[in-house]
């Protein structure tokens, strides 16, 4: 069996995330230029707009990032499957014979679709959190400036500015309080999609051809995924044998976790 490089998508998850970094960015400069001496609500409306132009125009780009590379990572681990499986010599060859049969066409579609899902929470979410944020700002503004030649002036000023900056700051938050910023949610969503959509089609493509079981890869780890290096699996659980199935170790918590790199590489039989 030819060698089967491991699947990398750094170069492509930081693209994706640069869009996330950049949008922030250019958010933040918006925010920036605020007024606080003077902020109407007209300056709000234009502020608003411009942040709705850079959030849409990140909502475009990473969506068609997401179905660019998400069949991307379908086609390696069918690619994978197919040398595994000694039907293509070589991974070259394999690229050139590879076809997504109908429940990875299915599979496929619907990693797209959830992805876009998930990164469309993000900028839904930053959308919500700086239009609350702006509108803070107006009324706060008008406060600054009954507190005209004051002591507060400055401290509200800071706070205003401080409270517009951090409701960029927030991607999303998740089910146990977690606040990540969009840039490291983005990439972690994409990262974790990748690596389930190669293995899910990697799984299709075996069993198509009657190959129920798979050897997980080995790569040191140093987490919990150590214990399941070079385990077998079943990759459907009608299969004999006293084997636990992807799901199943999943489950766990210890292998196939968020950003998880493991993959696993199909045999015919493992006994
Ligand atoms: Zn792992």
């Amino acid at each position: 069996m030819a060698r089967i490089p491991e699947p990398h998508y750094d170069y492509q998850t930081e693209q994706l995330a640069g869009y996330y970094q950049a949008a922030v960015r250019d958010i933040l400069s918006e925010l920036d230029r605020i007024d606080l001496d003077n902020f109407r609500r007209s300056n709000a409306l234009a502020t608003l707009k411009s942040i709705s132009e850079i959030l849409s125009e990140l909502d475009e780009k990473s969506s068609a990032w997401v179905e660019k590379n998400v069949p991307k990572a379908a086609t390696d681990g069918i690619v994978h499957a197919l040398v595994a499986l000694d039907v293509a010599k070589t991974v070259k060859e394999a690229e050139k014979i590879v076809a997504f049969n109908e429940v990875n066409e299915y599979m496929v579609a619907a990693a797209v679709a959830d992805t876009q899902t998930d990164l469309l929470a993000v900028t839904q979410n930053v959308d919500r959190k700086t239009r609350a944020a702006v509108r803070k700002a107006v009324s706060d503004s008008m406060r600054i400036n009954m507190t005209n030649g004051t002591n507060g002036r400055r401290s509200i000023t800071e706070s205003v500015r401080k409270a517009l900056q951090s409701s960029v700051n927030t991607g999303i938050i998740d089910a146990r309080g977690n606040r990540w910023r969009p840039e490291v949610y983005a990439d972690m969503v994409v990262r974790t999609k990748m690596m389930e959509t190669y293995r899910e089609a990697h799984t299709n493509e075996a069993v198509d051809r009657g190959a129920f079981y798979a050897k997980i890869s080995s790569h040191g780890a140093k987490d919990l995924c150590r214990l399941h290096e070079g385990q077998i699996i079943k990759l459907t659980s009608d299969a004999p044998g006293n084997y636990p199935t992807y799901d199943e170790l999943k489950a766990t918590g210890e292998i196939f976790h968020p950003r998880c790199k493991h993959v696993f590489s199909t045999i015919r039989n493992p006994f």
